[in-house]
């Protein structure tokens, strides 16, 4: 029947179902597989860590990329022999990828469009596909996320044709080096190559005001990625301070109009950041004339990655992009949940429009944990969700299992705390939250997170060393304890759900912290946070039952 659809039908479908059906689909029959196939290798994504699909809504990303699967391997557990490595495991998928287009290079080739690196993918196995793309990705319009120059060396070839730039760094991490004039030489040679008419997408590791000098009109660029670097701040030959010069902004560079996705990701390390006496971190904002940037009013798309948190070039962000769909904050050092921000976004023009907001904050948890520096704290569950679920879990998991011993006993045993700390081990040291990309809706990748299994079997090990007791001791977690704990932590964060629930009305994702939510309207009145993975059948407890007046006599 599917097959009998008509195509632009189909076309509509194939766009929203996940990877997982569109590979189904290819198995039922030989008509099916020659329409869906497109469908399939149109946009790649080149993975080099495990994929882990939301059981929420497991098309987030999907439904667009095309993804390498293949799963978790745990490095540490020595019951199996002879494992390979989850990175020999991705380099053999990869691998697999570039053999199917060797054997038909002429009919799966031309149908890639798009295609997202991640940056350390293995270089051989890269180095063959883009041979084998030069000759025949008749298509290919848009290739980036690498930082290596070996990438841009093997897409010369489809420079005339390519969409998206990529200006690479002199080297992967900054150096306190300067940059030589070879570099640059190379960089030049890049960029007089691109076609600027057609260019969507820019990628830069240099300064771009020191850079882009003799532009006669900004370009129309849609994306730009801009990194900022010590070592390519100031570039040798382009650093002409003369006063004849005018200063060049961002906007001489870029058409206001045309700009629609900004990215400042910063690649300065902590001994980077000027001290107070050379200018404190504000001044790294003034030096990269980020400011500029307050004049492209049609952005509808900013992320702001490891730099210092600045408040003042924040707000104003805020102020002058009054279409803000998508917002990412994700500081380094110190950033604490402010509600007085959240309300002033939310007053804003783009307030009423955002759509997607992945925060990561400080928030200030009071301790409900005895500590080894406060071990006379009482576990102290006060501030915690009073619904039966919550109370369930802190009775049956956590009072019973987790923190079995009188408290006598945890007194003279303080240093042992950091074990019980459920929170830290499911969210720092066996991180169960994949990365998920809520702004780009990439697939949500694996980089430091292991299945919920994995943390289940090691926060065990570790409550069985400090308890001393077996391995089948009844106090061990299950993984639904495990969700139960997760669940408990979202019910405790409720106040901070709300001030973003309540605050945009628009909202369709919410990340705190690296937790993907999804906003979800309950009735006419209220919608909630929902997690995208490990959901199973979560109910959020900033949903009140509304009571109307002909159900109250049902
Ligand atoms: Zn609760």
């Amino acid at each position: 029947m599917f097959d009998k659809l008509p195509y632009e039908i189909f076309e509509q479908i194939a766009c929203k179902i996940t990877q997982e059906d569109k590979i189904s689909l290819a198995y039922v029959s030989k008509r099916l597989y020659k329409l869906i196939v497109p469908f399939i290798y149109r946009n790649i994504y080149l993975n080099e860590t495990y994929h882990v699909s939301g059981d929420y809504d497991n098309s987030f990303g999907t439904c667009y990329w095309s993804v390498l699967t293949f799963p978790f391997i745990n490095e540490d557990d020595i019951n199996i022999e002879n494992q390979i490595s989850n990175k020999e495991l991705a380099k053999i998928k990869f691998g697999y990828l570039v053999r199917s287009l060797t054997e038909s290079p002429s009919r799966l080739c031309p149908l890639i469009s798009r295609i997202r690196c991640t940056w350390h993918l293995d270089e051989d196995v890269m180095s063959d596909l883009l041979k084998l793309l030069s000759r025949y990705g008749s298509n290919v319009r848009f290739v980036d996320q690498f930082v290596r120059e070996s990438v841009n060396d093997g897409l010369e070839p489809l420079s005339n044709q390519l969409k998206t730039l990529t200006l690479t760094p002199p080297t992967i991490l900054p150096t306190h080096d300067g940059v030589y004039s070879s570099y640059l030489d190379r960089i030049d040679h890049l960029y007089l190559k691109c076609d600027l008419t057609q260019l969507e997408k820019l990628s830069i590791h240099v300064n771009a005001l020191k850079y882009f000098k003799s532009l006669k009109t900004p370009m129309k660029i849609k994306s730009l990625v801009l990194n900022l670097r010590p070592d390519t701040l100031s570039l040798p030959g382009y650093d002409d301070t003369s006063e004849n010069i005018k200063e060049i902004q961002y906007s001489d560079i870029f058409d206001t109009s045309a700009l629609k996705q900004l990215e400042i990701l910063s690649w300065y390390s902590r001994d980077d950041i000027p001290t107070a006496n050379e200018g404190g971190p504000d001044s790294l904002y003034i030096k990269w004339g980020l400011e500029g940037f307050w004049k492209f009013h049609k952005l509808e798309n900013l992320s702001l990655a490891s730099l210092v948190y600045n408040e003042y070039f924040l707000k104003g962000c805020l102020v002058a992009f009054h279409d803000l769909k998508r917002l990412k904050l994700d500081y380094m050092g110190q950033f604490e949940f402010d509600v007085s921000l959240i309300r002033f976004l939310s007053k804003q023009k783009c307030g009423k429009k955002l759509q997607r907001f992945d925060i990561h904050c400080e928030l200030n948890h009071q301790l409900f944990f005895p500590t080894a520096d406060n071990p006379l704290m009482r576990l102290n569950f006060d501030n915690f969700c009073p619904c039966s679920k919550c109370k369930g879990t802190i009775h049956e998991v956590i009072l019973k299992k987790v923190f079995p011993e009188t408290r006598q006993k945890l007194i003279k045993n303080p240093s042992m705390f950091q074990a019980r700390n459920f929170l830290y081990h499911m969210f720092f040291q066996y991180k169960i939250m994949p990365y998920t990309n809520i702004i780009e809706e990439i697939p949500a990748m694996g980089w430091d997170c292991v299945p919920i299994e994995i943390f289940v079997r090691n926060f065990n090990r570790n409550l069985q060393e400090i308890n001393k007791v077996g391995k089948t001791s009844s106090n061990n977690i299950t993984r639904e304890d495990a969700i139960r704990l997760y669940h408990l932590y979202l019910h405790y964060l409720k106040d901070v759900f709300n001030v973003f629930e309540q605050s945009f009305p628009d909202l369709e994702y919410l990340t705190i912290n690296g937790i993907p939510t999804k906003i979800v309207q309950v009735d006419e009145l209220q919608s909630c946070a929902v997690p995208l993975f490990y959901n199973e059948g979560y109910k959020s407890n900033s949903v009140y039952e509304l009571v109307d007046s002909e159900s109250l006599f049902m």
